[in-house]
């Protein structure tokens, strides 16, 4: 068996909402030098708000019609983006919504780029091909500059948010943009981290502008935020430090980031969701919303280990 001092940690730990899954945990933590975060849901509390939903130049829908289409879609999405998507029409549409089923096919997650599917709504006989993303979205459908354009300045007029392109067969329609806020102790926890000697990361798929907004405020310094990242890059990011001899921890929602959960010296699930719990990829699994009762469990596993010792 452990060591007394491992077992009581891992047991302080649980109590504290920390559910250490691992037993060498207790000693691979203390060694990490290099912390890597998600944003949407981890520093974020990934609970999102549609604030704009604007028609762009060239659009044909009616929008009532294409956010009930964009909704459809997104009840097969697990990301934070779907729920206040599906809300967002739910609170537009009422409860003439639910009385018209969607058909769903050939729905596909790409992932750092948002998600796709074929529709068929009410009494529409036409089935129409959604997709709703980032910039990497108009690309995949090869857009044109003008509609490239027409998404980019709706991006400016929304600098801190985290904005969607909602594409219908092919053609740009809409741009939604969404806020989230920070975990209350998003601050704390990265003056803690810093304070411990480690090096904190936010890695994202997010574009530029929402991950600087979301990085300054959680107090990250200026160059440790990195965007537009798919989740292979993320997996990559992560191998390059192990590879340089920098142990990494990463703190991630499971949505997303489970292979770089999988690659890290320890990877920190975060969420009640099903997705951090059945993250199998990672070591620990923060039950609580408070980030801060990790690093209290990074000096905890450090004190154990000098016991030990
Ligand atoms: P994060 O790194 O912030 O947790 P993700 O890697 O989960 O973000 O997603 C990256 C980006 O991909 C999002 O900012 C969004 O633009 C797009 N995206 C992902 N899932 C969806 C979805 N279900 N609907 C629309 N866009 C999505
Ligand atoms: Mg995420």
């Amino acid at each position: 068996g452990a060591p007394l001092a491992t077992t009581c940690a891992i047991a302080a730990a649980a109590s504290n909402g920390v559910l250490i899954k691992r037993p060498d945990t207790v000693e691979r933590l203390p060694a990490v030098a290099v912390v890597a975060l998600d944003k949407t849901g981890t520093l974020t509390k990934g609970e999102m708000t549609v604030l704009d939903v604007q028609r762009m130049n060239d659009c044909t829908w009616d929008e009532t019609q294409a956010l009930k289409l964009a909704a459809a879609l997104e009840m097969k999405s697990a990301h934070p983006i779907a729920a206040a998507i599906v809300s967002r029409a739910l609170g537009c549409i009422g409860t003439a919504y639910g009385s018209e089923t969607a058909t769903v096919k050939k729905v596909r997650d790409l992932p750092g780029v948002g998600i796709q599917g074929h529709l068929l709504v009410g009494s529409d006989a036409k089935v129409h091909k959604v997709l709703l993303g980032n910039s990497k979205a108009l690309d995949l459908v090869n857009a044109d500059a003008h509609s490239q354009e027409q998404f980019a300045s709706f991006q400016e007029m929304h600098m801190n948010d985290t904005t969607v392109a909602l594409i219908i067969d092919g053609k740009l329609q809409f741009g939604l943009a969404l806020n989230d806020t920070l975990r209350p102790d998003s601050t704390r926890f990265i003056e803690e981290l810093k304070g411990l000697g480690l090096r904190p990361y936010m890695l994202t798929g997010d574009s530029e502008c929402a991950a600087k907004h979301i990085s300054a405020c959680a107090g990250l310094d200026p160059g440790s935020s990195l965007f537009s990242m798919t989740p292979d890059e993320k997996t990559e990011w992560v191998e390059t430090q192990n590879a340089a001899g920098r142990k990494t921890l990463m703190l991630g929602d499971g949505i997303n980031d489970a292979t770089a959960l999988a690659v890290a010296t320890v990877g920190v699930a975060i969420g009640e969701t099903g997705a951090a719990l059945a993250s199998q990829s990672a070591a620990v699994v923060l039950l609580t919303d408070k980030l801060h009762k990790l690093t209290q469990c990074i000096r905890m596993c450090k004190y154990a280990v000098r016991i030990e010792r």
